[in-house]
């Protein structure tokens, strides 16, 4: 059970003046307009791409999901017979694989659950959730913020299993997470120098970056909890059962955008994200409002460097109960395969992602505040930072040049593999081996964002 929140006065007056900052309800409320259905996750285009690599044609999964999804089966197929993530790196790509295959080891369902400890530690609610925050900082979180579990936000069913691996739950097991009724939204930083080289393979490396801590984090946070007595899962890539956006809105970390990621004020759209749910009772923070749905209206930055045309200039439509921007998972999913990286210009030329200096500070300040000033601010950073025709920023000098046509990197050592099935003479139907790392996305909650 979570506790009531005590009368802020900040937060009052700073809401009676409309400055950016903490509010009572989360901005996506506004923009509520009918019931939320749980999200199923098979038809997410991860998912989607794993009936493809993992299970393959005439296999029950396979044939069941494009039986009731037909008009999928296209793209998808298309998608799958693309180069795939870190196909241009050449033998940088085992950067990556090594990685995802840490990642891999962390989201096992023995990784990310377990069960509590026989006797609990009580703890005021307000005391508890210090404690996990901190203490998620302590281990590697930039951001942590606690809110309340919305089982709207709860996937309806399992759809990433790596192909029924075992020591992971089946594709298609119904989620029950009713007993958990809070979060923890946790976000890490990606590098600055690394995310200006977009859409460039270094931008991979952010990515993974900001993933691999998130497994590492969540996983010991979850554990520290049950240790105390608690239920607590962690959710991380390959093995999330929430939806990762609003969860980390309703934790106060953010809104979301019109590029369709969590919008920071200290990152802008420069983080990744874990999370973690709990029975534990704990003071939960006030979400956020930093005029991002004000600046979005007027910005179109994304969109208009957007190489895929997946994210709307227009404005927001109603999908699954809520307006929003609705991206188009598949053009920006096609556009990542093909290009070998999961692109992130988007990220890249938002005007809110810059290096933490208290300049930027500041402008992100004003920026939160509404009226027509933030038309200005756009304006001026097409006109500071070239934003307005992205180009991507330099190398770093250890990664080499990318590969012009798709390629096998050098073999990783036995029992590895560094390209995954694209690598393996066998059909997709086969399972793989329990160490074997494969190259593939782990950016899920980008698509996971409210109701898409
Ligand atoms: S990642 Fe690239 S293709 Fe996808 S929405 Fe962003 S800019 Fe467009
Ligand atoms: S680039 Fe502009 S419109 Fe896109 S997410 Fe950033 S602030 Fe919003």
């Amino acid at each position: 059970m979570a506790s009531t929140r005590e009368f802020r006065p900040r937060s009052a007056l700073a809401r009676l003046l409309r400055l950016p900052g903490r509010t009572a309800v989360p901005t996506y409320e506004t923009d509520r307009v009918g019931e939320v259905p749980r999200r199923d996750e098979r038809e997410t285009v991860f998912a989607r791409h794993d009936l493809h690599r993992y299970f393959g044609k005439g296999t029950p999964e396979f044939t069941e999901y494009y039986g009731s999804h037909q008009d999928q089966l296209e793209i998808d197929t298309e998608i799958a017979g693309m180069p795939g993530l870190a196909s241009r790196a050449g033998d940088d790509a085992h950067m990556y694989s090594a990685v995802i295959a840490s990642i891999r080891t962390l989201a096992a369902d023995s990784a990310v659950d377990g069960e509590p400890a026989p006797s609990r530690v009580e703890m005021a609610p307000a005391r508890a959730a210090l404690k996990v925050k901190e203490f998620a900082k302590v281990i590697g979180a930039d951001l942590a913020g606690v809110g309340p579990l919305r089982q709207e936000w709860v996937h309806s069913h399992v759809g990433r299993s790596l192909g029924n691996h075992e020591g992971f739950e089946r594709w298609g097991t119904p989620v029950d997470l009713r007993s958990h009724t809070s979060a923890i939204a946790l976000g890490f930083r990606m590098p600055d120098d690394l995310v200006r080289s977009a859409p460039e393979f270094p931008v991979l490396l952010a990515t993974v970056r900001g993933y691999g801590l998130g497994a590492w984090v969540s996983v010991q946070l979850a554990r520290y909890i049950r240790h105390l007595g608690y239920s607590a899962r962690a959710h991380h890539v390959y093995n999330y059962r929430v939806l990762a956006v609003p969860v980390a809105v309703d934790c106060g970390l953010g809104e979301l955008s019109r590029a369709g990621f969590l919008l920071t004020r200290e990152m802008g759209l420069g983080v990744r994200l874990a999370v973690v749910t709990t029975d534990m009772p704990l003071e939960h923070d006030d979400p956020v409002d930093l005029g991002i749905q004000s600046f979005c209206e007027r910005c179109r930055i994304c969109a208009e460097n957007c190489p895929s045309g997946a994210i709307p200039t227009g404005a927001k439509t109603e999908s699954n109960g809520i307006m929003k921007w609705q991206m188009d998972a598949e053009s920006c999913y096609r556009f990542w395969n093909n290009v070998g990286t999961d692109c992130s210009i988007c990220l890249a030329s938002c005007p809110w992602t810059k290096p933490a200096t208290r300049f930027h500070r500041l402008m992100a300040t004003l920026a939160g505040i509404r009226g027509p000033h933030q038309s200005l601010m756009v304006l001026g950073d097409k006109l500071f930072y070239g934003s307005g025709g992205y180009r991507p920023g330099p190398r770093p000098e250890f990664i080499d040049a990318p590969t012009s046509n798709p390629s096998t990197p050098t073999p990783p050592p036995a029992g590895e593999s560094a390209t995954g099935e694209s690598e393996s003479a066998e059909p997709p139907t086969a399972e793989p081996p329990a160490d074997e790392p494969t190259v593939e996305e782990p950016a899920d909650e980008r698509r996971t964002s409210v109701t898409s």
